[in-house]
């Protein structure tokens, strides 16, 4: 009896960790594109490498201190793991360009942001929201949305499951003795489209960040939210 138990939980668990990234059952596909991952964007010379599928040696947990406990699964990719974020340990400021490629579950069952939800922290402070917002109208709490502040332009989502990327050119805010005389401004493109056009970002923190003194530099976090979304090829490229 408890042998079968514990068959019906293992293969029970398998399944549901299976389906999250196989079929993609009941999901009305837009194009047949929307099923093909984006192409991998080789880090260019000058980049500093984050993550290359190897190890989390560039990672922490959000302390600072203690060794980042995300898992790395196969294709090079890193899957969120509870609990906690995980952030850079260099920190970046002044204006540069962070890639990221993501892909985020099949949550068949989930509605809102409870599907696939991490995010993209630019300096701890400044989100770009990784979601499965596949086929939405987009608000600004959705993929694509500088969390709060700015809706995407468009929504060039992929189905969930299958590879997609974010460029975002990021420059920091400017102060002048204390006081702030430029707010943070970013450009970001989902899967090669321009979704934010310089867009300002008119408050130092978005929900959830770490906050800080936006004076300074800052690193780059990665959401946990509770939900399996993977990531691979992480770099950034500081501006000239
Ligand atoms: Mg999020």
């Amino acid at each position: 009896m408890r042998t079968l138990l514990s068959l019906a939980l293992i293969f029970g668990f398998s399944a549901t960790s299976f389906a999250q990234y196989g079929e993609l059952t009941g999901l009305k596909l837009l194009k047949p594109e929307d099923k093909e991952d984006i192409k991998s964007t080789p880090a260019p010379q000058g980049a500093i490498v984050l993550f290359d599928g190897k190890n989390l040696d560039k990672w922490s947990k959000q302390d600072g201190k203690t060794a980042a406990h995300w898992k790395l699964v196969d294709g090079g990719a890193m899957q969120v793991e509870k609990p906690g974020n995980i952030i850079t340990k260099d920190k970046f400021g002044g204006a540069f360009k962070l890639h990221v490629e993501f892909r985020v579950p099949y949550v068949a069952e989930g509605k809102g942001q409870g599907r696939g939800n991490s995010g993209v922290y630019v300096q701890g402070r400044y989100e770009v929201q990784v979601l499965d917002s596949y086929g939405l109208e987009s608000k600004n709490n959705d993929c694509g949305g500088i969390y709060e502040v700015a809706a995407p332009l468009k929504n060039v989502c992929k189905a969930p499951t299958v590879w997609q990327s974010y460029d975002i050119e990021f420059t920091a805010p400017k102060f002048e003795n204390g006081k702030k005389t430029e707010p943070a401004r970013m450009t970001v493109y989902h899967n090669g489209v321009k979704i934010h056009d310089d867009v300002k970002i008119p408050v130092d923190n978005t929900r959830a960040g770490a906050g800080g003194d936006p004076a300074t530099a800052g690193p780059i976090l990665l959401q946990e939210h509770g939900h399996q979304v993977q990531f691979r090829n992480i770099w950034v490229l500081p501006s000239k």
